[in-house]
């Protein structure tokens, strides 16, 4: 199995929980899109007059962000419950699963749910490539920002001698079979992502997904986010010839990150087939694109992705290329202010 990289844990200055801000923006934006989905789309079923409803969110990581997405779909729901039966919403019985991979920190997350929650919270640990939740229990699921990892890098673009060989750490767009290999395995992942939920989910539940993606025809060296990637890639590679990195392994280190096009992802939905694409949407928020400031983009990018650098290259070269990372950035400005737009997307799927 392909070891799993987790956000920076705890809540210190060097965490995730202190540094997603700009992740919390997107779930803020999708707050009223998130509100119409429910309203509109959502049927509610009554067995009894204790209703119990089951939501979920994939890729939780340790808080706060998680809350403020299960707290807006629980309103909803809530609205949407008083609005149909004129009963109060306290009626309604809400269980939130948190699902991360098994080394995600979730006593973070545990320690630091709102005390004034109205939902009981339960982890359910493991890819959510495979199946988390039992069959038909599920009635609004959310993913926010966690697409873009893939279950493992792709074949055939860590060999020397393969056609594919991917000399940069991820997938610029400007070498065709790179690419195509990295395309190759995000159908595999998306789509068994599809599969396992259409399992989970009742008729008619609806999945939310939210993130970054990219304009169809533009490549990921052209935006601001491969940018950003390629200025990574340059700073491991001053410290591997500084000799605290071995050049061999950076030379087929690959990142499992892909961000796909909006076109790409609607492919896969529709060869699924298990929910209806009720919406793609393009999002603005207030950091539709990065800020530029060096300081905050290193300190975003360690947090996110030093677990996975750290586990390559061990924490004092990491350590080293993030510092060279922050000044790269400053030296780049220019050019991120200059590239090409990436997106960020609320897709709303409904289950045939
Ligand atoms: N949803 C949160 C966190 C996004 S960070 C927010 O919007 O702020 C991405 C999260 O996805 C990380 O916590 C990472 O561990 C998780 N993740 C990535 N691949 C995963 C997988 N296959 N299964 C479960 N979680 C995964």
């Amino acid at each position: 199995m392909a070891p799993s990289h987790t956000m920076a844990g705890g809540e210190s200055g060097d965490s995730y929980s202190q540094h997603s801000t700009y992740q919390r923006a997107l779930l803020e934006a999708t707050k009223e899109k998130i509100d119409e989905a429910i309203t509109t789309k959502l049927d509610l079923y009554f067995t009894s007059n204790s209703f119990s409803f089951n939501v979920a969110d994939f890729g939780c990581s340790t808080g706060p962000n998680t809350f403020v997405a299960v707290q807006n779909i629980i309103d909803a729901v809530g609205h949407k419950f008083q609005e149909q039966t004129l009963e109060n919403p306290k009626d309604v019985e809400f269980q939130v699963f948190f699902n991360d991979h098994s080394n995600n920190d979730f006593n973070t997350l545990f320690r630091t749910l709102p005390p004034t929650r109205s939902y009981f919270a339960t982890a359910v640990p493991g890819s959510f490539f495979g199946r988390v939740l039992p069959k038909d229990c599920l009635h609004v699921g959310h993913c926010s920002y966690s697409l873009h990892w893939l279950s493992r890098v792709p074949r055939g673009i860590t060999a020397r001698d393969s056609p594919a060989w991917n000399k940069d750490i991820h997938c610029t767009g400007f070498t065709k079979e790179v690419a195509d290999a990295y395309l190759d395995q995000f159908k595999v992942d998306f789509g068994g992502f599809l599969s396992a939920r259409a399992q989970e989910f009742v008729s008619g539940g609806l999945l939310m997904l939210l993130g970054s993606c990219l304009p169809d025809g533009v490549k990921m060296s052209e935006t601001m986010k491969g940018i950003l990637f390629d200025c990574i890639g340059s700073s491991l590679n001053d410290v591997a010839k500084q000799g605290l990195i071995d050049q061999e392994k950076l030379d087929s280190f690959n990142m499992p990150i892909y961000v796909a096009q909006v076109g790409e992802i609607k492919d896969v939905i529709e060869e699924n087939g298990c929910f209806e694409l009720e919406a793609f949407e393009k999002v603005s928020h207030a950091n539709d694109e990065f800020p530029l400031d060096a300081k905050f983009l290193a300190t975003l990018h360690k947090v996110t992705f030093g677990g996975l650098f750290e586990s390559q290259f061990g924490k004092d070269a990491v350590e080293k290329a993030m510092g060279c990372f922050e000044g790269k950035v400053q030296d780049s400005l220019q050019e991120l202010a200059n590239a090409k737009a990436g997106m960020q997307f609320f897709v709303l799927l409904r289950r045939k």
